[in-house]
């Protein structure tokens, strides 16, 4: 079971909301902040990397370059000096010589540059100076060297010659020193710094992907919180036009259902009203309204949603038994077969199948005095329609209680407050709908005889109850469409449609034997009543009627009373005819 009035909607835990746009600024500035570290740290590993091949191509390899000419030049130099030797023509003897200056001199040059070129690496310093002392002792046999081999009749014969031998001595030398610069300082320098930029470029590689890694996690766990808080957004929007929608609709119906029971002016279009709305919005259930006049009547069906619906419907007696209009809440019960069912609802617990009903009470003038019971086969209704149910319960409530109250005004206007009588203005305009209908009538004019006596003697309350017993004898005598009146005092009116004088006449001796042979407790007083009856039929308007039925109520009276007399046509003066009278006591 359910009750879901009262149930109070919490606000739940009132966590503070980023706005959208700042949650997009703040992914953005770190996003942002990423980028920049990403690439701050990718320049700075960069660098790591450039600097070796830095070193390398602007420091190492220039130098590098000229001793490797250098090597070339020097080999060239062995050639060419090679070739002098071998060579028996002295004229190409001599051109191989020239040659020979001439790269040595390109060999010094090649040098120099080396030398402008060189970094000063470690080992470097020996090496020059085993180079320039090897150059310097060729210097100093180049000459005579050469002079003996351009004058050389076989020049072959000149390798064991001092002075050869120490020239290509020193020629070895220049040439194991220039190795030695090359491969030993210059090329194992660059070996090491490619080796040296080679690891950077792991390095950085290892960083990169670590990096990437790093901020692929920062992203995504950012993208993750961004989704789900979109999702959640989202959500929330589709949740809130979901609630407006529900709202508008509410509202709509609020307003149809206001119209219609506006328009509604009894209790039994107040009903119908009521029905259409619950077939509106409860189309499958099968849904009744019971009523009661107080919190001690009983209940009576007012309507059922389905006019097929022929079922026995909810047995509860009235407001005192009912649970939902004794709490003066919505009950909603999901099954009839629940241990906290209403025992109403579980008599009806079919045995195919579950049961649900929702019990919504109905307050009129702020009492339970009603409640809409329906029942479905397929579950609870919906949120909306429960609220659309509370409105039905609210604003038929409302509506009935106006109008019962409006009746009840309605009521006091037309009637006498003692009696419950029609009062003289209603009945004359009863007697204006009678004319408008062009029936006829008669009038029967009823004065208490004695009246003041009887008033004198037992008292004035005794009098209103006098009163108040004769009319309820008078309505019990006539018939339901006969119009009784208290015309003023102890005189009564009774307009009696569609009947002849005799025939009323007799209904008036009814009302006067029935008077007299009343029993009535001992402490009541008796009374007697005396009658004059005319007929529309005697004169052209009620008030002459009436008039007529005075004039024989007066010859009653004059002629001993209790008796009833009625007007003869025209009424001549002494013309009236006396019906019946007391036979004895008046
Ligand atoms: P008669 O037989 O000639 O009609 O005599 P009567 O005494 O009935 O007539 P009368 O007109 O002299 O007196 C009418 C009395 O009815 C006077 C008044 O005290 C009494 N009466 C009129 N209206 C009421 C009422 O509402 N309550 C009570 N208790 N008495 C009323
Ligand atoms: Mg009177
Ligand atoms: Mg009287």
């Amino acid at each position: 079971m359910r009750a879901d009035v009262g149930r109070v909607e919490r606000s739940g835990g009132a966590r503070r909301r980023v706005a959208p746009h700042v949650r997009v600024a703040i992914v953005a500035v770190v996003l942002l902040a990423a980028g920049v570290l990403f690439l701050a740290l990718t320049l700075r590993w960069l660098n790591e990397v450039q600097e070796p091949v830095d070193v390398a191509t602007t420091s190492v390899q220039p130098a590098a370059a000229e001793l490797r000419q250098l090597t070339v030049g020097l080999g060239r130099v062995q050639y060419l000096f090679d070739s002098a030797m071998l060579e028996a023509d002295p004229v190409v003897r001599v051109g191989h010589i020239e040659e020979l200056r001439a790269q040595r001199s390109v060999n010094e040059e090649a040098w120099r540059a080396f030398r402008s070129a060189s970094v000063d690496l470690p080992g470097e310093a020996a090496l020059i100076a085993d180079y320039e002392a090897a150059a310097a002792r060729q210097d100093d046999l180049a000459g005579v060297v050469g002079y003996a081999l351009v004058l050389a009749d076989d020049p072959a014969g000149l390798v064991r010659d001092d002075d050869v031998v120490s020239l290509l001595a020193a020629q070895a030398d220049a040439q194991e020193a220039v190795a030695g610069l090359t491969s030993d300082v210059y090329d194992a320098r660059l070996r090491t710094e490619l080796a040296s930029a080679a690891a950077a470029v792991d390095a950085t590689r290892s960083r990169l992907l670590a990096l990437f890694a790093a901020l692929a996690m920062v992203v995504g766990a950012m993208s993750v919180v961004a989704i789900r808080s979109a999702w959640r957004e989202d959500r929330r929007q589709r949740g809130e036009q979901r609630r407006r929608a529900a709202e508008a609709r509410r509202n709509e119906f609020e307003a149809r259902l206001y119209r219609a029971l506006q328009m509604a002016t009894g209790e039994s279009f107040a009903y119908e009203v009521v029905a259409q709305a619950l077939r509106e919005t409860l189309p499958t259930a099968r849904a009744e309204l019971l009523v009661a006049d107080s919190a001690e009547a009983p209940f009576r069906r007012t309507l059922r949603s389905d006019q097929r619906d022929r079922g026995a419907g909810c047995r509860v007696a009235g407001p005192s038994h009912c649970p939902s209009a004794q709490r003066g809440d919505r009950l909603v019960f999901t099954s009839a077969t629940d241990l906290d069912a209403c025992p109403y609802l579980r008599e009806r617990a079919p045995s195919d199948g579950t049961l649900s009903a929702v019990c919504q009470p109905v307050a009129i003038a702020g009492r339970s005095l009603g409640v809409i019971h329906a029942t479905t086969r397929d579950g609870v209704p919906s949120d909306e329609a429960l609220s659309a149910l509370d409105l039905i319960g609210r604003r038929s409530g409302d509506r009935i209680a106006l109008l019962r109250v409006m009746a009840e005004t309605e009521s006091q206007a037309r009637t006498d407050p003692l009696t419950g009588l029609l009062n003289r203005r209603s009945l004359e305009a009863k007697v204006r709908e009678l004319e408008a209908a062009e029936r006829g009538y008669c009038v029967a004019y009823g004065d208490l005889d004695h009246f003041k006596a009887l008033n004198d003697t037992h008292g004035h309350e005794a009098g209103d109850r006098a009163l108040l017993r004769f009319a309820e004898l008078l309505v019990a005598c006539i018939r339901p469409d006969d119009l009784a009146c208290r015309f003023g005092g102890e005189e009564f009116v009774v307009v009696l449609p569609d009947c002849e004088l005799d025939e009323a006449a007799a209904v008036m001796e009814r009302v006067r034997v029935s008077l007299s042979d009343a029993r009535i407790p001992d402490d009541e007083p008796p009374m007697t009543v005396s009658f004059g009856v005319a007929s529309s039929a005697q004169a052209e308007s009620f008030s002459r009627v009436v008039a007529l039925a005075d004039g024989a109520l007066l010859r009653a009276k004059s002629s001993g009373r209790d008796r009833v007399v009625t007007a003869t046509p025209l009424a001549l003066p002494g013309g009236d005819r006396t019906v019946g009278e007391v036979s004895s006591g008046s």
